[in-house]
């Protein structure tokens, strides 16, 4: 099979697409033919070598696809050879033609999703559910600001969010971007590029301010931030690649908090909560992963590339 391979860590160069066997799965494990496969900002990170978990050389990137199961190892009672499925976590990688997973990494596709829809899903939506639910413990009479709304993971928020009853603002840096919030959701769409368009948000909630902001480039925005949260607001820090400085006054005016994120460190039934969630909102409509582009495999570098730069328009998807 071919398959997106990783001898060394360093820039997008480093992805090249190799010739490698095709795995069989062992007791428990499953054999996923992938057809279509979710590019991350973290698959970047790892790839530079820069992210906090480094994976063994030679590797094959990527934690999200969408696939038909091909082959089941002995035991395996939850799917079946045929059965459509998404997969979060793999055990060989998802930038490939077939991917090998361990059971409880596959998850039903509902038939009305697309494969790259299906790709979509995991570290998008299961951030996305598990930052509004278990971390901000939002609730439906709230205002949530998606501080980054165009890119996987705000598109994701934005549909949890209006599903479950809250106003929605969101944000983005082009008009092509502003268009695609809108029409994904939100109430209320600001340009995070514009000067002052902290005060708009402000303005747009009477003065009072937003109870959850899901924030997507903590380095550049904490600390206006902590102005814009309510009474007992939250910021949940989803992304961030810098530091910044903060005054804790702002935070303690509010009785308000920061809290930190990360989807690796989630407990079983959390994870459990998550796939419940999002196999029901993927089966009843109101989750629609949001596919901006879909590039063959071979170019994962591209992708790569692409993923870091401004103006995102949903996900980024490679088709093996
Ligand atoms: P993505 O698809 O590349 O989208 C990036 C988003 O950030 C876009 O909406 C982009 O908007 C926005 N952005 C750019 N400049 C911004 C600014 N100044 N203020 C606010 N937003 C800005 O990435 P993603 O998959 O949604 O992930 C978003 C971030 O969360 C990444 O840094 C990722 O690594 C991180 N993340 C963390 C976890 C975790 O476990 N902690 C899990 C998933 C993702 P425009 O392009 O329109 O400007």
């Amino acid at each position: 099979m071919k398959a997106i391979r990783v001898h060394q860590f360093g820039g997008p160069e480093v992805l090249t697409v190799e010739e490698v066997p095709t795995p069989r799965p062992a007791a428990g494990q499953v054999l996923v033919h992938m057809h279509a496969a979710g590019v991350n900002p973290y698959d970047t990170y790892m790839r530079a070598g820069t992210y906090a978990v480094k994976p063994p050389l030679p590797y094959t990137p990527g934690s999200d696809g969408a696939g038909v199961i091909e082959a089941i190892g002995e035991g395996v009672k939850k799917v079946k050879p045929g059965d459509r499925v998404y997969t979060a976590k793999t055990i060989t990688g998802a930038y490939a033609e077939f991917a090998l997973a361990l059971e409880e990494q596959v998850h039903a596709l509902a038939a009305k999703v697309s494969f790259a829809q299906g790709a979509g899903v995991w570290v998008p939506y299961g951030t996305a559910y598990h930052a509004l639910f278990h971390s901000a413990e939002a609730r439906a009479s709230e205002t949530v600001l998606v501080h980054g709304a165009s890119g996987g993971v705000g598109t994701a928020a934005m549909h949890i969010a209006r599903s479950i009853g809250l106003t929605v603002f969101g944000t983005a840096g082009t008009p092509k971007g502003l268009e695609l919030v809108k029409r994904e959701g939100a109430h209320q769409v600001f340009d995070h590029i514009k000067p002052g368009y902290q005060e708009e948000i402000l303005k747009a909630t009477g003065g009072r301010g937003v109870d959850i902001v899901l924030e997507m480039l903590a380095n550049v925005n904490l600390s206006a931030d902590l102005k814009l949260l309510a009474l007992n607001g939250r910021v949940i820090i989803i992304g961030n690649r810098g530091e910044i400085t903060i005054n804790p006054r702002d935070l303690m005016l509010r009785r308000a908090s920061a809290r930190g994120f990360t989807l690796w460190a989630i407990t079983p039934s959390e994870e459990a909560d998550i796939h419940a969630g999002l196999i029901a909102g993927l089966e009843n409509g109101t989750l629609r992963p949001v596919v901006g582009r879909e590039l063959p495999l071979a170019e994962a570098a591209r992708a790569h590339k692409e993923i870091l730069e401004p103006g995102a328009a949903g996900k980024i998807v490679l088709i093996p």
